[in-house]
C-alpha cells in the first residue's frame, strides 16, 4: 500500500494511528520520515487549513535534539498532512503499559530528556499542551542512558493547538487529556508554559507508580481532583525527588520550576536512584464519591470498542471507532467553581502499599470504563469563557508567523 503525499513524499505503510489521524512511514528526497497525515474531516476544515499554514515556520524552525522534528507541512488536494522525522523505536506509553512501572533512574533520565525538549520550545514561545506518554516516542536506534533508558524525544507539537480553534471547540470547552491538565486550564486560564511542566510532573509520577495522581473515576471528577486535591507521597520514593514533584505539580503555575531547571534538577538528581528497583506501590482504590456516582449513572455506556485508558475523543465530533485505541483526550464544557469545589476531599487518593487489601475494586474498574465519556452537566463559567477567549487570541499572537495560504508542496 503506497500512496503519495504532495509532490515530494511518498507514503508507504502506516506505522500508527492518533486521534487526529494516522502515522506512515514514508520516503522523502533526503530520505525516510514518518508521514501524520491528518483526518479527512480536519483536513476539509478551511480554517483548520488555513491555521496549520500559519503556525508552519513556528512548527519547522523547532529544532532541537528532545524533540521530534517537523521537515514540512503538505496541503495537497485532500491531503494535509506533516513530515515529521522518523523515530524508529516505540511511545513511552506502550513501554509503560508492558512495565506497568519504571525503575525511577529510567523514568528520570526520559523526564529529563523531554524537559529539555520543552525548554527549547518555551524559549521559542511554543506551549506543546498535550504532554502524555503517548507522545514521548523513545529512540530505540539511540545510545542507552542512565538506567537503561532509550534517548526520549517529544512529538506532536502544535496538534492540539491547531486544533483547538475557537470556532471548533467553542469558548467554555476544555480540549486536552483529563489526567494531564493543569488546575489553572480547568479553571479557565490561558496555558502558560507552565501547563507543560504540571504535565510532565503527572508523567513522571505515572512512571514512578504506575497511575497518574488526579486520574480514575469521572472525568469531572479528575478534572476536580487537580484543582482542589493535593497528591500524596509514593512509599519509597526518595525526599528530593518527592520534593521536585510537589513543586512542578503545584497549583500555582509560578510556583513550577521551568523545564531547564526541571532538567537540571532531574540530572542532579540521577545519582541518587542510580539502581533502585522500580518502587513498591500499587494503585489505590478509586471509589467514586455519591457526586461522582450521579455523574456516572447519568452518563452513557460508550458502546463502541473502548480506548485502553480515559476518555472522549480530542476532536469534537470525532468517535472512540475513527480515534486510535489510545485516545486519552477529552472534551469537555468548564466547570462552574461550585461544581470544582463540591465533593472536594482535600487529598488525593492514598497509594497503597503493595498487596494491601482492595475494597470495591470491581467497582473502580467499572467507574473507570466510565471514565470514556463527555461531563454532561449544566452551566456556563463566564470567566473562564473570556480566559479561553483571551488564551485563542494570545496563542494566535504567540506565533510570529505571517498568514501564508500557499503550501511549500503544492503543485
Ligand atoms: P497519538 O495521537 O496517540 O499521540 P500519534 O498520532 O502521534 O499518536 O502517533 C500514532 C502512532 O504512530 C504512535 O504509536 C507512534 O508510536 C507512531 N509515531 C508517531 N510519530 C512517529 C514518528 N515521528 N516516528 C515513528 N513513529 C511515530
Amino acid at each position: 500500500m503506497t500512496r503519495k503525499i504532495g509532490s515530494r513524499y511518498t507514503a508507504h505503510q502506516i506505522l500508527g494511528r492518533g486521534s487526529a489521524g494516522t502515522v506512515w512511514l514514508g520516503e522523502g528526497p533526503e530520505g525516510p520520515v514518518a508521514i501524520k497525515l491528518l483526518r479527512e474531516d480536519l483536513a476539509s476544515d478551511q480554517e483548520l487549513v488555513g491555521r496549520f499554514v500559519q503556525e508552519r515556520t513556528a512548527l519547522l524552525s523547532l529544532d532541537h535534539a528532545r524533540v521530534v522534528g517537523v521537515h514540512d507541512l503538505v496541503v495537497d488536494g485532500n491531503d494535509l498532512a506533516l513530515v515529521m522525522d522518523l523515530v524508529r523505536g516505540t511511545d513511552l506509553r506502550t513501554r509503560l503499559d508492558r512495565e506497568r512501572r519504571m525503575a525511577p533512574e529510567a523514568a528520570v533520565a526520559i523526564v529529563a530528556d523531554v524537559a529539555d525538549g520543552l525548554a527549547a520550545a518555551h524559549a521559542a514561545g511554543i506551549v506543546h499542551r498535550d504532554v502524555k506518554p503517548e507522545n514521548v516516542l523513545l529512540d530505540m536506534q539511540g545510545p542507552l542512558g542512565p538506567g537503561g533508558a532509550h534517548p526520549a524525544l517529544l512529538t506532536d507539537f502544535g496538534v492540539a493547538k491547531l486544533i483547538d480553534s475557537p470556532r471548533r471547540t467553542r469558548a467554555t470547552k476544555i480540549i486536552g487529556t483529563p489526567d494531564y491538565l493543569a488546575p489553572e486550564i480547568i479553571e479557565g486560564l490561558p496555558p502558560r508554559a507552565a501547563v507543560d511542566i504540571y504535565a510532565l510532573a503527572t508523567v513522571l509520577y505515572e512512571l514512578l507508580a504506575g497511575f497518574t495522581p488526579f486520574g480514575g473515576g469521572h472525568p469531572g471528577a479528575v478534572l476536580r481532583r487537580h484543582v482542589t486535591e493535593t497528591v500524596v507521597p509514593l512509599p519509597g520514593i526518595p525526599e528530593e525527588l518527592w520534593q521536585l514533584l510537589v513543586q512542578c505539580l503545584a497549583k500555582a503555575p509560578a510556583s513550577r520550576l521551568r523545564a531547564s531547571e526541571l532538567a537540571a534538577r532531574l540530572r542532579e538528581l540521577l545519582p541518587l536512584v542510580a539502581g533502585m528497583p522500580p518502587l513498591d506501590v500499587d494503585e489505590p482504590d478509586t471509589e467514586p464519591s455519591p457526586a461522582e456516582e450521579a455523574y456516572e449513572d447519568s452518563a452513557p455506556e460508550p458502546r463502541a470498542a473502548a480506548p485502553r485508558r480515559g476518555a472522549v475523543p480530542l476532536v469534537p465530533g470525532s468517535t472512540s471507532a475513527d480515534s486510535n485505541n489510545r485516545d486519552t483526550h477529552t472534551s469537555m464544557r468548564v466547570p462552574g467553581p461550585d461544581e470544582l469545589a463540591g465533593g472536594a476531599r482535600g487529598t488525593a487518593r492514598a497509594p497503597r502499599a503493595s498487596g494491601a487489601a482492595r475494597p470495591g475494586s470491581a467497582k473502580h474498574r467499572a467507574s473507570t470504563r466510565r471514565r470514556r465519556v463527555t461531563l454532561g452537566v449544566a452551566g456556563v463559567v463566564l470567566a473562564a469563557a473570556a480566559g479561553i477567549g483571551v488564551y485563542a487570541a494570545s496563542s494566535s499572537d504567540a506565533q510570529p508567523t505571517a498568514p501564508d495560504t500557499s503550501s511549500p508542496t503544492a503543485p
